[in-house]
C-alpha cells in the first residue's frame, strides 16, 4: 500500500465500510414493509446502477470493448460509484489484477486461492474486501490522469450517500431501506462475478482458469455471468455468446442490449465482437488444457 496516500486510503476504506451500513440499513424495511412503489424504486436503481457497472465500469472504462463520449464514462462513473462500488481507478485497477492473475496467487478474489471450498467462496464473494487484497497493486494510469475520473474516485462514496438522502427525501424511511437493499443485493450481484462465475457453469472457451458461463449469474448481473466468454475474448462488448456443436449461439445480453441503445443515441461507437471464425478457433474441445482445469475445479470445491 506504499503507493496510496493516507487520504487515499481512508477513502477507499469508506467503501466496505459503506456496504456493511448498506446490510445493516436493509434491516428498515423489516420495520417499515415495503409498498410496491418502494420495491419498484429499488428494482429501478438496482437495473440503472448494475448497467453503469456493467456496461460503464467494466465493458467500457476497464476493457474499452467500445467508444464513448467522456460524458458518457463520466456520468457513468457517478451513477456506478452511487451502487457502492468504489471509483473508477479502484475498480479497474482491481479487475485488471484478476484477469492478469485469474486464479493464481495475486488474483485479487479468486474462490481457488488463498482458500478452496466454502472458505473459498465466501473469500471471493466478501471477505477479500476486509483484506489487503482490496488495494490493488497499481492504479491505472488512463484514469488517474483524467481529473474528473480522479475526483469521482477519491469521493465516491459521495454518489452513494446522495443517493440514499435522494431515497429517503422521496419516500422517507421506506424508501432509504429500499435504497439499502437495492445496493446490498447488488453488491451480492456483482460479487457473483467473482465467486460463482469461477465455480458454477459450462466453459465453452479455452482460458488459463477456472472462468464458467452461468444463467444465473447472467441474470443477477445483466449479462455479466457469461464469464468464460468473457475471459476469452476480454475486449468483447458482447459477453452473451457460446459455442454448441460447433456452433455459434447467442445468449441473453442486457448489458450488450444497453451498449446497442447508447449506439442508437450516437453515444456509443466502435463496438467489438469477435467474429464467428474466431469463436469456434477458441472453442474449448480444440484445447484439452482447459478440461484439466475444469477437473480440478471440480475435485476442490
Ligand atoms: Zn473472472
Ligand atoms: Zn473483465
Amino acid at each position: 500500500m506504499k503507493q496510496y496516500s493516507q487520504l487515499t486510503i481512508i477513502s477507499y476504506i469508506v467503501g466496505p465500510t459503506l456496504i456493511v451500513v448498506s446490510h445493516l440499513g436493509s434491516l428498515l424495511i423489516i420495520v417499515t414493509g415495503l409498498s410496491w412503489g418502494a420495491v419498484l424504486w429499488a428494482l429501478l436503481l438496482y437495473i440503472i446502477r448494475m448497467l453503469a457497472t456493467t456496461g460503464i465500469y467494466h465493458r467500457l472504462l476497464t476493457h474499452k470493448s467500445y467508444q464513448a463520449p467522456t460524458s458518457v464514462l463520466c456520468i457513468g462513473s457517478i451513477v456506478a460509484a452511487s451502487a457502492g462500488q468504489m471509483g473508477p481507478s479502484w475498480w479497474k485497477a482491481h479487475h485488471m489484477d484478476h484477469h492478469q492473475c485469474s486464479d493464481q496467487e495475486e488474483d485479487p478474489h479468486s474462490p481457488y486461492m488463498p482458500f478452496k471450498g466454502i472458505k473459498g467462496f465466501w473469500w471471493s464473494q466478501v471477505g477479500w474486501l476486509f483484506s489487503p487484497h482490496f488495494f490493488p497493486s497499481k492504479l491505472p494510469t488512463d484514469v488517474e490522469s483524467n481529473l474528473v475520473l480522479k475526483v469521482v474516485d477519491r469521493l465516491h462514496f459521495i454518489p452513494t450517500v446522495a443517493l440514499g438522502a435522494l431515497s429517503y427525501y422521496i419516500g422517507g424511511v421506506e424508501y432509504l431501506g429500499a435504497f439499502f437493499l437495492s445496493t446490498t443485493v447488488l453488491f451480492h450481484g456483482v460479487a457473483t462475478v467473482n465467486s460463482l462465475s469461477h465455480i458454477l457453469g459450462e466453459q465453452p472457451f479455452t482460458t488459463n482458469d477456472y472462468s464458467r458461463n452461468h444463467w444465473l449469474v447472467a441474470f443477477l448481473t445483466l449479462g455479466e455471468g457469461w464469464h468464460n466468454l468473457h475471459h476469452a475474448f476480454q475486449w468483447s462488448a458482447r459477453h452473451g455468446i457460446t459455442v454448441r456443436k460447433g456452433q455459434v449461439a447467442y445468449l441473453p445480453d442486457p448489458t450488450f442490449w444497453f451498449i446497442k441503445i447508447l449506439e442508437f443515441l450516437k453515444l456509443a461507437s466502435k463496438i467489438r465482437v469477435p467474429s464467428e471464425p474466431e469463436l469456434i478457433a477458441r472453442a474449448r474441445n480444440r484445447n484439452c488444457q482447459n478440461s484439466v482445469f475444469k477437473a480440478e475445479a471440480e475435485t476442490s470445491v
